[in-house]
């Protein structure tokens, strides 16, 4: 009899096994897929950052090195190789969640899950073998599944998800990508640089929809001079595969009838949570009109017993809101009182630059009506971006008017999802923008531009 079984072992699931078993449970983690670490460590956050990052190498080397009197001769991709190394840093990643459950004394168990009652769960294994897991509790971190919308059906070689995006055994001549929010951003940026032409249509009048409008606006800017091009308030109606070209017919901002034809067509439109064969039926639970799980504030789905965390259940899509969750959650089963503050998980979107926010926009806090004051700097007048010839964008820190408490941040710039932290772990102690800007920072560092913003939430930057 185990104490909890978790289904699924992304960032949510598996870190959550390995807590509770560092809190003394029986724990048991089932995972359809041969390795463990979900959508994150698989197919998300790790492939992409590794292609993120060798593509920003290609970048640097055919075009920016040479400011710094570093000259290369006969640049040449070699995709197969930038391939093979991400596959690599995703399996050293996988195999080390094996490792952590070995430690931790967790049963890494491979098959598909289905709940049979409160206490029992089915894991149909490969080899068509199953067997039956008695148990005290469940949590379901099932996680999310990419979508797709009406009359595009991703064929997984021409029309692909994120997860075909990342295995392109060649550079596409053109992609055309539906959705301008974080993976078509993100693997936008990728195949821009290793030398496709890259068309982005989104349905808004702005890209990635919940930033800062400021940040937004600048972001696209900067992705426009890198070559990416953009079509807003395109509403896709279609797209059709004619041998390698891709048609895709969109009504444009002025609603004309157009096309545009590409090789490769990437959709990018949302992911929804995922509860497909996992037996809720058999317990009475149901999920929400947008498929996902209700809790409440202990994670406890209206199931005495079953639980739930991560994508599969409302909030932001991250791996980190996913893995506080998780902690959280087997944490309170044991009688600890830890808690989440949503107000200060931090966002980033991993493009060059990067983007970064935490806490409220000035557009939520406008339409919430919270008198606001607010501090920007730009990365242009700070030593170190100087010096490492990366100095687009800027820090905003807004505070509230009267108690100059830090209610939000947006970072658009080189390292902007380091930077971050410094502000979601001062909201997150209620700190104030003054209380930024009398920390000492380092010299000459990014980081003063955080400092520099505080200031300027008082209007006395220092150096500027
Ligand atoms: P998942 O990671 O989706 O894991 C769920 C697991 O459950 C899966 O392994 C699945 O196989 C398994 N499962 C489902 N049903 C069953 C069943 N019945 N039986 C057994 N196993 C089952 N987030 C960030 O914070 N930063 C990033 O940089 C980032 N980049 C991303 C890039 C891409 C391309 C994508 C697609 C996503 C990215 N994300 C990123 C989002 C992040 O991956 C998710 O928010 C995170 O993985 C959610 O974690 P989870 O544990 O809830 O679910
Ligand atoms: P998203 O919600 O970030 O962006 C989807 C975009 O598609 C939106 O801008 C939306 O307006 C647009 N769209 C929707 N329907 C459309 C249509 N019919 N035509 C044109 N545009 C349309 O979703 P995503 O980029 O698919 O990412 C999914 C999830 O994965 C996100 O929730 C994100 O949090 C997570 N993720 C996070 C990271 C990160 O943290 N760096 C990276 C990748 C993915």
């Amino acid at each position: 009899m185990y104490d909890l079984v978790v289904i699924g072992s992304g960032p949510g699931g598996y870190t959550a096994a390995n807590r509770a078993a560092q809190l003394g449970m029986k724990v048991a983690c089932v995972e359809r897929y041969s390795t463990f670490g979900g959508t994150c460590l698989n197919v998300g956050c790790i492939p992409s950052k590794a292609m993120l990052v060798s593509s920003e190498h290609f970048t640097a080397a055919q075009h920016h090195m040479a400011e710094h009197g570093i000259e290369f001769d006969g640049i040449k991709l070699n995709l197969d190789k930038m391939q093979e190394r991400k596959r690599e840093v995703v399996s050293q990643l996988t195999r080390g969640i094996a490792g952590l459950f070995k430690k931790n004394k967790v049963d890494g168990i491979q098959g598909w899950g289905t709940i049979e009652s409160p206490t029992s769960v089915k894991v149909a294994k490969p080899d068509g073998s199953s067997e039956t897991l008695e148990t005290k509790k469940i949590l379901i971190a099932t996680g999310s599944k990419p979508i797709s919308i009406p009359g595009v059906e991703i064929d997984k070689d021409r029309i692909v998800d994120s997860t075909g995006a990342l295995e392109f055994g060649e550079v596409p001549e053109h992609l055309i990508i539906i959705g301008a929010g974080v993976i078509g951003l993100e693997l936008g940026s990728v195949w821009s640089r290793l030398g496709a032409k890259v068309t982005v249509l989104e349905y808004m009048p702005k890209i990635l929809g919940m930033t800062d409008d400021e940040v937004a606006k600048q972001a696209q800017r900067i992705f426009k001079k890198q070559g990416i091009e953009f079509e807003l308030q395109a509403k896709v109606t279609g797209a059709a595969v004619n041998g390698e070209t891709v048609t895709v017919t969109y009504t444009d901002k002025n609603d004309a009838e157009r096309t545009v034809e590409g090789d490769r067509l990437l959709v990018s439109v949302g992911r929804r949570a995922f509860t497909d064969k996992l037996g809720l039926e058999n317990v009475g639970l149901e999920t929400n009109k947008r498929g996902q799980l209700e809790v409440d504030h202990d994670f406890k789905t209206k199931v005495d017993g079953i639980y739930a965390i991560g994508d599969v259940i409302p909030g932001a899509m991250l791996a980190h809101k996913a893995e506080e969750e998780g902690v959280v959650c087997v944490e309170r089963m044991s009688g600890i009182g830890a808690h989440i503050n949503y107000d200060a998980i931090p966002d980033v979107v991993y493009t060059e630059p990067e983007i970064a926010g935490v806490g409220k926009t000035e557009s939520q806090l406008k339409d919430e009506g919270i008198a606001y004051k607010k501090g920007k700097f730009p990365f242009m007048a700070n030593g170190r971006a100087k010096s490492m010839a990366s100095t687009d964008g800027f820090v905003k820190i807004l505070a509230d008017e009267k108690t100059d408490r830090i209610l939000g941040a947006q970072i658009i710039g080189p390292r902007a999802g380091d930077l971050i932290a410094e502000l979601a772990v001062a909201m997150e102690f209620g700190a104030s923008a003054e209380d930024i800007y009398r920390s000492s920072h380092a010299h000459p560092t990014l980081a003063e531009v955080i400092k520099e913003a505080a200031l300027s939430v008082e209007g006395r930057p220092l150096n500027m």
